[in-house]
């Protein structure tokens, strides 16, 4: 059996995507999926994992290692993180970007008394594309970073319209501003305001009765996913839903131009992501940040940590001394 055991909290397209990822990790074991629903609601054919109600999990405080919250970030994670890291150490995929400082005192304080160790807001933005931002910032300090996101679905959104009075169903899709896109990979450094970068489109099924102009205005108006941007509403049929949205593709690129030396000379920095499945690369990605949460709280390190904290071999399955082999 292999040595780092894993819970799940929360069975929805992240959750899907961790069991997913953990078959294809060669250290860690998926021990429990704990849900709010009742277990035997959910269709999960895994032979050797149990499938429990989610106030179950404290039994397994002494069998599971880390605890990976699956949950929503507008109304599941803030409840849930704080309970869970006062028994586990966990992972979470809190995108509530504005929110992010006092959800992570709110952790750090329970983390540190309970001597646990849970590493936030992991992904890939927030997650790597957080990381590419400050690297490229640290190196290139005369310089500009733009991140641009999609053409794609975006779950924290999708998930914050989903939960807008009247909704019964909906998708958000985020769509770069090509011309603006095209300014920034020129190197022109342009000036650029949140509504310069991206349109919201939203595909929204309204509950039979519903008021569809206070959806509407719910949604443009909602501080930290919608009101500083474009945003465009549309209603459609559940049945049109399914079969035209029913995909989670994403990805986006963060792009940092800067300038160095006396001539003064352009130095580019890219990163991108194309994503076929959103749920299940950042899935991916918060299995290795378990892998991580795990080994630093063996070596003591408790408490709230972000991906800034952690240093990039801890989420290898390799050795230090084998990565030091890799270097080049
Ligand atoms: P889902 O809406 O699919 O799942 C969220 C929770 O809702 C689940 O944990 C589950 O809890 C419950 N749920 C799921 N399906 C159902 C259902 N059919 N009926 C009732 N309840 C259900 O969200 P996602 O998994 O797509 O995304 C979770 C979060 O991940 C997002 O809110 C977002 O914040 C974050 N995210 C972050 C990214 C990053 O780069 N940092 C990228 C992508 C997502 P339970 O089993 O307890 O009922």
């Amino acid at each position: 059996s292999k040595q780092i055991k894993v819970g799940i909290i929360g069975y929805g397209n992240l959750g899907k995507g961790v069991v997913a990822s953990l078959k294809q990790s060669p250290d860690m074991d998926l021990v429990a999926i704990f849900t709010r629903r009742a277990p035997e609601s959910l269709s999960i054919n895994e032979p050797n994992v149990e499938v429990l109600h989610i106030s179950d999990a404290e039994k397994y405080k002494d069998e599971i290692d880390v605890m990976i919250l699956c949950g929503g970030s507008a109304t599941d994670l803030p409840e849930q993180t704080p309970e869970f890291a006062k028994m586990f150490n966990t992972i979470d995929s809190f995108d509530t970007h504005a929110k992010i400082p006092e959800f992570f005192e709110s952790v750090d304080a329970v983390a540190k008394q309970s001597g646990k160790t849970s590493i936030i807001s992991v992904g890939w933005d927030p997650g790597l594309f957080s990381i590419n931002r400050l690297m490229s910032e640290a190196i290139l300090p005369v310089g500009e970073t733009y991140s641009f996101w999609g053409k794609g679905v975006s779950q924290g959104h999708s998930d914050a319209i989903r939960r807008v009075e009247g909704v019964k169903n909906g998708v958000q899709y985020t769509i770069p501003i090509e011309e603006s896109v095209e300014k920034v990979r020129r190197g022109e450094n342009p000036v650029l305001t949140t509504a310069d970068k991206h349109l919201r489109v939203c595909y929204v099924v309204a509950e039979e009765g519903a008021d569809q102009a206070k959806i509407e205005s719910d949604i443009k108006t909602m501080p930290n996913y919608f009101d500083e941007y474009k945003t465009e509403v549309n209603f459609i049929t559940e049945e049109e839903l399914k079969s035209n949205h029913s995909k989670l593709p994403h990805g986006g690129f963060v792009i940092h131009s800067g300038k160095t030396g006396e001539d003064n000379n352009t130095q580019i920095i890219e990163y991108s992501l194309k994503l076929d499945s959103n749920p299940e690369f950042t899935a991916s990605v918060l299995v290795a940040y378990a892998r991580a949460a795990y080994r630093l709280n063996k070596e003591g390190q408790t408490g709230a940590k972000t991906v800034y904290d952690v240093a990039p071999g801890y989420i290898s399955p390799k050795s230090a001394a084998d990565l030091r082999k890799e270097l080049l």
